[in-house]
């Protein structure tokens, strides 16, 4: 902790807030070989913020927007290195199939994306896919794509993993600990952590759903919108194992329906992608599980999962943090010198975490990024 000596600082770069986003920019500093302190309001891993539920989708072909397909790229590659790195399995490639009318604008930028990209895919109408994947009762006027290069990370594990990594490398963690004020200034920035204060050369900022509360300056025009995750037994459990069942997504105009295969032999967790009601803070989100939350998804798993029991055996909520576009921040934070945004993420951003990471610790450390991030100038807002 620094004394206030002019020029002496604890460290060259802080992270505030290690959940997705922000252990993977914790993880990527440290292996530049920057001296890096991270903080976080709990412990990393936790399950108050948008980081938790076992798993989260990745796929490249990808239906809010084909400019997001080389980050995912990218992205992949980041999580088989720090898999690599560590020995844990964190992102397991089962295919996935994305499905709805044939002319939604999801799907249509799916298609454009496998295209563009010669990404591996399979295309079906949906009488063929349902041969392919009988699990999944797709309609009769649905497309379905398939991509070979889909799958799901594992949050937690994952968060937890990344903050390890970047501690054996030399980074320092503080946890249970709320950063209540950061100070720019022309030389460095100030961080008010509890009682104690630390002077570091640059921060970044990735604090999620808190982000508008520890810089009400910014006025990003971002809302909290709850989000239930519910886990069902499946009638027929082998069906829906990893090398059996794809990860799953059927949108239409912009809402969707996603699931994953079983992770525990026995349950098949689905959800849907908004519809959910807002909170005007993370530390209000209804946390409780009510009947409302579990009658239209129950019935989303009787029309498309009928080898699922449709009765809820479990369901935990989480919340997005949704900006105007539903594209991501980042970029150097307006106003703030030495400051960078790493988020708000939006409801999609878990499976871009370490691209996202790499990217936040090229701008904290004055490169100029490796991948084009224009559509998340934290600007276009103003
Ligand atoms: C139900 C649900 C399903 C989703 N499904 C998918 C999916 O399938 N695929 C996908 O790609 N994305 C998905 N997402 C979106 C994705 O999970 C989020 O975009 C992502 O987790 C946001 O990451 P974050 O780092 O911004 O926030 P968080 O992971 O919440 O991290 C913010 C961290 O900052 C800490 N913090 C906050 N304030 C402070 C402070 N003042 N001082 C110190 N620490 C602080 C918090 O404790 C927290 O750990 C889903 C999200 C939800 C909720």
């Amino acid at each position: 902790m620094s004394t206030y000596h002019e020029n002496a600082v604890d460290a060259d770069i802080a992270v505030i807030g290690l959940g997705s986003m922000g252990s993977f920019a914790f993880w990527q500093l440290a292996s530049m070989g920057k001296s890096v302190i991270g903080f976080d309001r709990f412990r990393p891993g936790h399950d108050n913020g948008a980081g938790h539920g076992e798993t989260r989708i990745f796929r490249t072909a990808y239906g809010e927007g084909v400019a997001y397909v080389p980050l995912l790229q990218a992205a992949r590659e980041l999580w088989r290195k720090l898999e690599a790195e560590t020995s844990v399995e964190l992102y397991v490639e089962t295919g996935g199939t994305m499905f709805g009318p044939k002319d939604d604008n999801f799907i249509t930028t799916v298609q454009e994306s496998v295209q563009q990209y010669q990404l591996p895919h399979k295309v079906y109408e949906g009488p063929e896919a349902k041969k392919e994947y009988p699990q999944i009762n797709f309609q009769d006027n649905q497309v379905a794509v398939f991509e070979e290069l889909a799958g799901f990370v594992k949050p937690e594990l994952a968060i937890e993993t990344a903050v390890k990594r970047g501690e054996d490398l030399g980074g320092t963690v503080y946890t249970n600990s709320p950063v209540t004020r950061i100070e720019p200034d022309d030389d460095g920035v100030s961080i008010m952590c509890g009682d104690k204060q630390f002077r570091v050369k640059k921060v970044i900022v990735a604090s999620g759903g808190w982000t508008s509360k520890l810089l009400p300056q910014l006025n990003l025009p971002v809302s909290l919108e709850r989000q239930v995750l519910v886990w069902y037994k499946a009638r027929n459990p082998e069906l829906f194992t990893p090398d059996k069942f794809p990860i799953f997504s059927r949108v239409s105009k912009g809402r969707g329906f996603y699931g994953f295969p079983s992770l525990d032999g026995e349950t098949v967790k689905v959800a849907f992608h908004h519809g959910g009601v807002t909170a005007d803070h993370p530390d209000h989100i209804d946390r409780e599980i009510h009947e409302s939350d579990l009658l239209a998804l129950t019935e989303k798993v009787k029309k498309y999962l009928p080898n699922l029991i449709p009765e809820p055996v479990k369901a935990k909520t989480c919340f997005y943090t949704n900006t105007p576009d539903e594209h991501f921040v980042l970029g150097p934070a307006p106003g703030l010198q030495h400051v960078t945004l790493l988020g708000p993420m939006a409801g999609h951003g878990f499976k871009f975490a370490p691209i996202m990471g790499e990217i936040a610790a090229e701008l904290a450390t004055d490169k100029t990024p490796s991948l084009d991030i224009k559509m998340f100038d934290p600007n276009r807002f103003q």
